[in-house]
């Protein structure tokens, strides 16, 4: 199978996993994660019907975006200051702020360009060490200096799960599932019409994900290698 056969096939079990779920297959946006391959792969999943990509180095990021603007470039990387301006207006959607200092930056950059950034937070739900994100209880006190900034724009939440699958895996989805709802109910209503995203699910863990509510799956392997 190539890129192009192994997206196909990814697709149609996503829309499987939400069927069976009871859920529409398009209320799940499958995110192509391309960070480990060239152009040319890109290009083979788009001719697949691949219509979002996520990246986690601005320079492919950049690079990529600029060769395809017509498909949606998500950033799923760590965030650095100075490469804050190459993201803001290029990335659809940011799914990994969690410093407040970002924000404040985002913002600014995103004043200059005229636009409004959409942005996730990303959440540490399992605690783990290794892991970056606001904990759970810092959510609520970042959504709040979010607020304030009119070029940035809240849409929901990310994390990643714990590695080998299993209960944590599930708890962890949960959690995060949790956490939204919970921090929408006591959003005013113009904020909270907009924080209903939900991104979380890789390769090994996507169907889970979708199960526990995933509006966003975001699968690199199960697309781009041949040995996943
Ligand atoms: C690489 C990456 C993915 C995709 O992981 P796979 O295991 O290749 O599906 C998803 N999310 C983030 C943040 C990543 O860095």
């Amino acid at each position: 199978m190539g890129t192009k056969e192994r997206y196909e096939s990814t697709a149609a079990e996503v829309a499987r996993e939400c069927a069976s779920a009871g859920r529409d297959a398009g209320d799940v946006v499958l995110i192509a994660v391309s960070k480990t391959v060239g152009p040319e792969e890109v290009e083979c999943a788009i001719r697949a019907g691949a219509r979002d990509f996520g990246e986690n180095r601005p320079d492919q990021l950049v690079m990529k975006a600029d060769l395809f603007p017509d498909v949606n470039w998500h950033f799923i990387g760590n965030i650095q200051s100075r490469r804050i301006k190459d993201i803001v207006g290029r990335a659809t959607l940011i799914h990994s702020l969690f410093e407040e200092r970002h924000a404040l930056k985002i913002d600014a950059v995103a004043a200059q360009k005229g636009i409004v950034q959409d942005v996730l937070l990303e959440v540490n739900v399992s605690g783990e060490e290794s892991k970056s994100g606001l904990s759970p209880s810092q959510v609520a006190h970042m959504l709040d200096a979010c607020a304030s900034l009119e070029h940035v724009r809240v849409r929901g939440l990310m994390t990643m799960a714990p590695r080998g699958g299993g209960q944590t895996v599930d708890a962890t989805f949960e959690g995060l599932a949790e956490l939204r709802d919970e921090l929408r109910s006591s959003m005013p209503r113009d904020r909270a019409d907009v924080f209903t995203e939900l991104s979380m699910g890789m390769s090994e863990d996507w169907p889970q994900a979708v199960r526990d509510g995933a509006t966003m799956v975001r699968i690199g392997r199960a697309i781009f290698s041949d040995d996943f």
